[in-house]
């Protein structure tokens, strides 16, 4: 774009004034799970909700957007993100406002952070949300869910500012969600979302909340730079069967190894890059399809651009 790794990148001539950040090369293997990723060629952390739609009214027009939740569904490659990365990380976006069975959230809000305002609150009903990591923003992107329940099951409507600078409110219904995923414009940046809950005592939802945490630590591994399943669950098939069936879970490339506590789970055991996470999870589909012909389907999204 315009000489775009360098802290000084050209493009800031050409936005808006704002009354948010502009970071310009931010790197954003700060702010993944996997540990990896370039730079952003500028990040953007707008004010409020009103910053968020000044900026992309002025904006140069066709300027590539990213949003950014908590990277934890993320592998941005070592090349970086060309154009804005929007990151929604100020208080504006992380309020919530408890109504009747059920609780605005802003985008930008953890999904850990909702085990305190569940049980401050009494209420319950988004359990299977605090163990997920990540934003609600990203929950919605990537319809996320655990535990016999999915982000869909408790989304009543949200807020989204598209590509024009207006905020829209929109239904449920309108993220077409599928499994592990959403279908909208890729223009709209979710601001805010109203979620279904129930009253229930603090004890209760405490009670939930270990025997959750419990599971997750036997079956998964938590403490890793990882971004989660890697590969979605086939029609009636468990892509880890398949991955370890195929013996593909003793391939490693560099520092990316398949994870021995689940192998759907791809680990940066410290010095990889984006790249050999990439290699080794093609390596895996190459494998798969060819012992069984059943290709996997990446489920961790890939961004930018190679080094
Ligand atoms: C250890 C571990 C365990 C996991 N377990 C689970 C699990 O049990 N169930 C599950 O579903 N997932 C799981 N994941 C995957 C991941 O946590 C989820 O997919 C999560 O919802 C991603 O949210 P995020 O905020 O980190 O989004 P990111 O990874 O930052 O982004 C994901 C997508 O969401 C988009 N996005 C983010 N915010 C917005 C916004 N405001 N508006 C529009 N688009 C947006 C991004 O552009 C991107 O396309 C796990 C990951 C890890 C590392």
């Amino acid at each position: 774009m315009f000489g775009w790794k360098s802290k000084k990148s050209e493009l800031l001539k050409f936005l808006p004034e704002v009354k948010g950040k502009y970071i310009p090369g931010e790197m954003l293997s700060k702010y993944t799970w996997f540990g990896v990723g370039g730079p952003a060629e500028v990040m953007f952390c707008p004010e409020d909700v009103e910053d968020l739609k000044h900026f992309m009214k002025n904006k140069p027009y066709n300027l590539p957007i990213f949003v950014l939740g908590g990277g934890s569904n993320l592998l941005v490659r070592d090349g970086g993100i060309p154009g804005i990365v929007i990151r929604l990380n100020t208080k504006f976006y992380k309020k919530t406002e408890i109504g009747e069975n059920q609780i605005i959230c802003g985008a930008g809000l953890k999904n850990s952070e909702l085990k305190k305002i569940m049980t401050d609150n009494n209420i319950g009903g988004l359990e299977f949300l605090v163990s997920i990591p990540g934003t609600l923003g990203g929950a919605i992107k990537t319809n996320a869910g655990c535990f016999g329940k999915e982000l869909k099951d408790v989304l009543l409507k949200a807020k989204v500012v598209n590509s024009e600078g207006e905020e829209l409110e929109v239904s449920a219904d309108d993220f077409n969600f599928g499994y592990r995923c959403s279908f909208f414009p890729e223009e709209w940046i979710v601001t805010e979302m109203t979620l279904k809950t129930i009253p229930q005592k603090a004890e209760k939802t405490l009670e939930i909340l270990e025997e959750q945490k419990a599971y997750r630590q036997k079956t998964q591994p938590v403490n890793a730079k990882t971004a989660g399943s890697t590969f979605k669950n086939p029609d009636g098939l468990k892509a880890w069967e398949l991955i370890k069936k195929t013996g593909s879970n003793k391939f490693k490339v560099n520092g990316a190894e398949v994870s021995d506590v689940h192998c759907n789970f791809l680990i940066n055991t410290g010095k990889a890059k984006a790249k050999d996470i990439e290699e080794l999870g093609n390596k895996i589909v190459e494998n798969v399809k060819k012992e069984t012909s059943i290709v996997l389907e990446w489920e961790v999204k890939r961004v930018g651009v190679a080094e």
